[in-house]
C-alpha cells in the first residue's frame, strides 16, 4: 500500500493520473458502432493507415486501455515525452525534458515503443522528435501541445478551456509535421490521464483514439530503478499498456528500468509491440 501511495503520488506530480471518469468500451461494442464521419482535420495528418477504435458512446472519441488478455503475450511500453507550454525558460536554463539515453536503450534492445509527445517537447527537441518519428521501431502519438489538463481538476495542471481542446491537439500534430515527423498516429493521451465526456466530445472531430494504460510504472520522480522495475514486472499481463516517461529531469531512472524490465519480460515469454498492434488486435474500424 505504501508502495502504491508512493507511486500514485509520484505519478500525480508529473500530472499523469489514473482516470476513473470514463470507462472503456469492449472491443465488440466498438466494432459494432457506426463508422464516424470523415475527419474534418485531415490537414493535421495523423496517419490514416493506423488502426483505430470505433467511436465510443454517443460518437465520442473512443478510449483504449489495454489489449487482449488471452493468446499472445504482447505488451506495449509507452513513453510520455512531457514538456508543458510554460517550461521553456527551465529548458533554457539547462533542465532536460528529453532522454536520449532511453531512446538509445530501446534501439539497442530492439524494443518497439509508442512515444506520446507534447507539441512543446517536439518544438524544444525537433531533431530528436524527427529521429523518433522516422524510426520504424517507434510510433509518435499525441500528448497535446501544452500538457494542460482537459478536466477542471487534474493534479494541479493548468486547465485548458473546452473550446481550446481540439486546437491544442491539432497544434501538436502541426508541430510534428513541421519538425518532420511523418505519419504521427491518431492516438491521444490526455495530460495526467484526466478526461471526461466533455473532453472526449471535444476531440471527436480530430478522429483520435484516447489511449490510457493499465500499468502505472511509477517512474515519475523515482530514484530506485529496481523498485520501479519490480513493480512493472508484478503488474504486467498479456495486452498491458505500461506508462513510462521520456523526460529525464522528471523520470531519471527510466532507462535503467527499461534495461531491467525488457530482458526479464522476454524471459517470461512477452514480446513488445506498439500500441497500434494492441489496438488492431482489439478490433478496429479499418
Ligand atoms: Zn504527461
Amino acid at each position: 500500500m505504501i508502495t502504491l501511495v508512493r507511486r500514485v503520488t509520484a505519478l500525480c506530480a508529473l500530472g499523469a493520473a489514473l482516470s476513473v471518469l470514463a470507462s472503456c468500451a469492449g472491443p465488440e461494442e466498438m466494432t459494432r458502432a457506426p463508422l464516424p464521419a470523415p475527419s474534418a482535420t485531415a490537414s493535421v495528418s495523423p496517419s490514416l493507415r493506423a488502426p483505430t477504435l470505433a467511436p465510443g458512446p454517443g460518437g465520442t472519441a473512443p478510449v483504449f486501455e489495454h489489449g487482449p488478455r488471452s493468446g499472445d503475450k504482447a505488451v506495449a511500453l509507452t513513453f510520455d515525452a512531457d514538456m508543458t507550454a510554460d517550461q521553456g525558460p527551465r529548458a533554457a536554463q539547462g533542465e532536460r525534458f528529453d532522454n536520449p539515453g532511453l531512446i538509445v536503450a530501446l534501439r539497442e534492445l530492439k524494443v518497439p515503443a509508442t512515444v506520446f509527445m507534447t507539441g512543446r517537447w517536439a518544438e524544444e527537441y525537433p531533431e530528436q522528435a524527427r529521429s523518433i518519428g522516422r524510426d520504424p521501431l517507434f510510433e509518435v502519438a499525441n500528448h497535446s501541445y501544452s500538457h494542460h489538463s482537459f478536466t477542471d481538476d487534474c493534479y494541479g495542471l493548468p486547465t485548458i478551456a473546452e473550446e481550446r481542446m481540439r486546437a491544442d491537439v491539432e497544434r501538436a500534430y502541426a508541430v510534428f509535421r513541421k519538425v518532420g515527423v511523418r505519419d504521427a498516429m491518431p492516438y491521444f493521451r490526455f495530460p495526467g490521464g484526466c478526461y471526461d465526456r466533455r473532453a472526449l466530445r471535444a476531440l471527436t472531430p480530430v478522429g483520435v483514439t484516447a489511449v490510457q494504460w493499465d500499468v502505472v510504472s511509477g517512474d515519475a520522480f523515482a530514484t530506485d530503478a529496481g523498485a520501479v522495475a519490480r513493480g512493472v514486472l508484478d503488474e504486467v499481463r498479456p495486452g498491458s499498456v505500461v506508462v513510462l516517461h521520456c523526460t529525464r529531469s522528471a523520470a531519471p531512472t527510466t532507462e535503467r528500468v527499461v534495461r531491467g524490465v525488457v530482458p526479464e519480460l522476454r524471459r517470461e515469454g512477452f514480446r513488445f509491440v506498439k500500441v497500434s498492434e494492441l489496438i488492431r488486435a482489439s478490433g478496429t474500424r479499418r
